[in-house]
């Protein structure tokens, strides 16, 4: 019996102690002696919960009573005892329970429980039949065929009125039984069966030089003569898999594919000593077809080298250190991170790259794939559960090296991590918004420092707060101001929507921009046209009484998709049929559609080029990886003319017939309540700029907006980086804003609009009296009812905390965390967003 630390997956501040037999520890040597990182199932109140070991502690006598951990879920640990230190910073950082900071780190459909299931006692099927007598429901045929219910349909059971009595009622007279189960993972690994000759007769054969099969006079030698006739098909069989395959080895599913009679004889075979059989893991791949990769280039730019001999003395140093890469788009920032990778697995050590979005994965992975092969694996939200929890594996047995993906996946189980990178690091796709709301970028830098390891941060647009770090020194600036093969960035022109159209002006598309769209297809060129806001129109109104059509469980509009005939929440997914009748006058006359999406501007663009080839990316066009895939691949091989979409078409592509971007309404980002939004809507300009002009002929931006005055579309207009950040800073100082304060904001939210508000009031009190208790600097704001005031039928405010000093934040929180039971009802989800991003 060991004594052990665990962290529940469950909202608690501390880990537990439990007991464990040494008969429940993993049987592999080496391991068994190590039960840290091994997931487990304990009690927890009258529950079982998983949790995670964290340390061994002495067997001491305590004050209470130390209950004993029910199950070991795993042969091996789940983690590298390394990332420890790392997973209980980011808890304490973004106050968020140990348990769960590790559940978030592994792949989803790891979540065992122990649940009650219905069975049948042994020899009672008479009386439970008796008890329903001619008519039985459904279930009770299947627990008198399977004698127990799975876990899910016993819940169902026993939750519903009408069946629990009887339930009981059978419970009581013995013929039913109630059992503890553990629920299984909903994702397992793969096991597959393969076959080969075994060695003695590959041995014969190849004395006896024979190679056409068991009817060659070569083989009757080897042979012993008793085999049946179907016995020496399967052999037959085998032989030829094994040289048409060219693999030593055949799966069992081919084998046995081949006749009815080959499993039979398979097994009297093996029994025989004539074939072997293995079991092997087989890993499930998301790899499908690659984007072609470009070959390594023999020659670095300047720029490249330049950097490198800065990144490469650091990656030898083995050494925490974070670079900050500021490189113009089309620089040749792709081939830095490669060239970084390279030495970084030449000392032997591990690369994560992190990017903001799977449709930026798809560009690196092809890259990286082609230089590294199968020492690569991905993990994003593009895979399937099992891809992922297969991808995840091979970097946790050492087997994979190097991991590219998106947020999560700097939780990946790489050992020796060397390299950190994380590409367009200003995107605000790295901050999670849910339950742990983490900054993927800023615990990137954090895994690193934890592994002595370089971080890398590339952007063409970095964030004003990490370009301030670089300027404090926090991290180190390196700079890439030029294009490869002396490219130029290409020409902006900025049409002002707020002046009135010329005749015959209707539309979405100005003159200039109709005009450039109808030239650069005559020229044969591709054109990217970029709104950022997808479906047909943000609202549609009522014909009659001018009412929106909004969400049932949000208090938002819903937004015409007018390709699949719904409206649909952009907030929680709720839909309807766009024929809906107006809530508010009952009128069922026409809803009139206002505003405009993505849909809408594909609708106009094939009005204006009628013969052109045009494709629309956006998140409903890519919500399925493989269409996406085939997306980007029509694009490289230009059989898209002009691409619509998202921010999605924004980032990080190359596409090197690209040569005109149409941004088709620049504002939209500057209206918002954000801080940020100036830098934000800078950064996509330029961002998608940056698609123009990568190949051989030049490239031309036409950006139309209702605020041509804008500084930030004025200095993205002129590729102005540094001008804007300093305009930031200024406007930032006073009143204060990041960086010159942290931020944390509480989020209080329910579905009872009443305890939402006293919560959140009574939360901001209780701030009020700790600020000055501990006389703290800190300026508290609110509480105020969220922007989105109703979503998902909760009800959210909120309240912001600023301060110089991040340690008085924490102290509050801390604080805040300890008294929350006084503070919010416990219907209510208290939130703690530090570094908030999205208010
Ligand atoms: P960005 O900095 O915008 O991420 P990329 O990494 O996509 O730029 O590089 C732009 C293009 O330049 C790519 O096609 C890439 O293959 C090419 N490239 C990068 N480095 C070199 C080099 N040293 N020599 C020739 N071509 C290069
Ligand atoms: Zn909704």
């Amino acid at each position: 019996m060991i004594r052990v630390e665990v962290a529940v997956a469950a909202p608690l501040d501390q880990p537990l102690t439990y007991d464990l037999e040494d008969a429940l520890l993993p049987a592999p040597p080496g391991t068994a002696g190590d039960p840290v990182g091994l997931r487990v199932l304990v009690p927890l109140g009258g529950r079982g919960v998983t949790g995670y070991v964290l340390a061994v502690v002495a067997m001491e006598d305590v004050a209470y009573t130390v209950r004993r951990v029910t199950k070991v879920l795993d042969r091996s640990p789940l983690f590298p005892a390394n990332m420890l230190p790392f997973f209980r910073w980011a808890s304490s950082y973004y106050h968020y329970p140990l348990g769960l900071v590790i559940k978030a780190a592994l792949p989803a459909g790891m979540a065992p429980r122990s649940a009650r299931a219905i069975a049948l006692v042994p020899g009672r099927d008479q009386e439970l039949r008796g008890f329903f007598g001619a008519e039985p429901p459904p279930w009770v045929g299947e627990l008198l065929t399977s004698r127990r219910l799975p876990a899910a349909a016993s819940r169902k059971l026993l939750g519903a009125k009408a069946t629990r009595p009887q339930i009981e009622a059978l419970v009581e007279q013995g013929v039913l039984q109630l059992q503890d189960i553990v629920e299984a993972d909903a994702v397992r690994e793969k096991i597959e069966t393969l076959f080969t000759l075994a060695p003695g007769l590959r041995a014969g054969l190849e004395h006896h030089g024979t190679e056409t099969g068991p009817d060659d006079a070569g083989w009757s030698q080897v042979l012993p003569g008793d085999l049946k006739r179907s016995e020496r098909q399967t052999l037959a069989a085998l032989t030829a898999l094994m040289a048409a395959s060219g693999a030593a080895k055949v799966p069992a599913r081919e084998l046995f594919g081949r006749y009815g009679g080959a499993r039979k004889a398979t097994i009297a075979l093996v029994a025989k000593g004539l074939i072997e059989q293995q079991t092997c893991r087989v890993y499930r791949t998301p790899f499908g077809e690659p984007l072609p990769p470009t070959p390594r280039p023999e020659a670095l730019t300047p720029g490249q080298q330049q950097v490198l001999a800065q990144i490469e003395p650091a990656l030898a140093a083995r050494s925490y250190r974070t670079f900050l890469l500021h490189g113009i788009t089309g620089c040749g920032k792709t081939e830095v991170y490669l060239r970084a990778a390279e030495t970084t697995l030449a000392l032997g050590r591990d690369v994560l790259v992190l990017v903001p979005e799977i449709a930026l994965a798809t560009q690196i992975e092809a890259q990286f794939l082609a230089r590294f092969g199968e020492t690569v694996v991905l993990l994003h939200s593009g895979l399937t559960g099992a891809e992922r929890f297969d991808q995840w594996h091979l970097a946790l047995s050492g087997r994979a090296k190097v991991v590219i993906g998106a947020r999560s996946a700097l939780f990946a189980p790489l050992a020796d991590p060397g390299l950190i990178v994380v590409d367009e690091e200003h995107d605000s796709g790295f901050k999670q918004d849910d339950a742990f709301r983490y900054n993927g970028r800023d615990l990137a830098v954090l895994r690193g420092r934890c592994h002595d390891a370089v971080v890398l941060l590339g952007s063409a647009t970095p964030s004003v707060t990490s370009y301030y770090h670089a300027g404090s020194g926090k991290y180190t600036l390196l700079q890439m101001k030029e294009r490869v093969g002396d490219r130029s960035l290409p020409a902006v022109t900025v049409v002002d929507l707020s002046r009135k159209g010329r005749g015959g002006e209707k539309g979405l598309f100005r003159r200039e921009l109709r005009q450039a769209l109808l030239d650069n297809l005559a020229a044969g060129q591709q054109s990217l046209l970029l709104l950022n806001r997808r479906g047909f129109a943000p609202v549609l109104l009522c014909q009659d009484c001018g009412a929106p059509v909004e969400c049932l469980h949000c208090h938002v509009a819903l937004t015409l998709h007018r390709a699949q005939g719904r409206l649909v929440c952009h907030y929680c997914g709720y839909s309807l049929d766009q024929r809906v009748i107006c809530s508010h006058c009952r009128s069922t006359g026409a809803m009139v559609p206002v505003g405009f999406g993505t849909e809408r501007v594909e609708e106009e663009a094939r009005l204006l080029l009628p013969a052109a080839r045009i494709a629309r990316l956006d998140s409903d066009t890519a919500a399925d990886r493989k269409v996406f895939l085939k997306l980007l691949r029509a694009m490289h091989d230009r059989e898209i003319d002009v691409l619509v979409g998202t921010q999605m078409i924004a980032k990080g592509h190359h596409f090197p017939h690209v040569t005109l971007v149409g941004v088709v309404w620049a504002d939209g980002g500057l209206n918002m309540p954000d801080f940020r939004a100036a830098e934000k809507t800078f950064q996509l300009i330029t961002q998608v700029t940056g698609r123009a002009g990568r190949g051989e002929s030049p490239g031309r931006v036409i950006i139309q907006t209702m605020r041509p005055d804008h500084y930030s579309i004025r200095l993205a207009q002129q590729h102005q980086y540094e001008e804007l950040y300093r305009q930031e800073l200024e406007l930032r100082r006073n009143p204060a804003f990041p960086p010159f304060v942290r931020l944390v904001a509480f989020h209080i939210q329910g579905e009872k609009e009443e305890e939402v508000r006293q919560g959140a009031q009574r939360l901001a009190g209780f701030c009020r009296d700790e600020k000055k208790r501990l006389q703290a600097g800190v300026e508290i704001l609110g509480p105020a009812p969220a922007p989105l005031e109703r979503i998902n039928r909760n009800y959210r405010w909120q309240l912001l905390l600023k301060a110089a000093d991040l340690d008085q934040l924490h102290m509050l929180c801390r604080q805040v965390r300890e008294h929350r039971p006084e503070l919010v009802a416990a219907s209510c989800r208290l939130l703690i967003d530090v570094d908030p991003e999205n208010m």
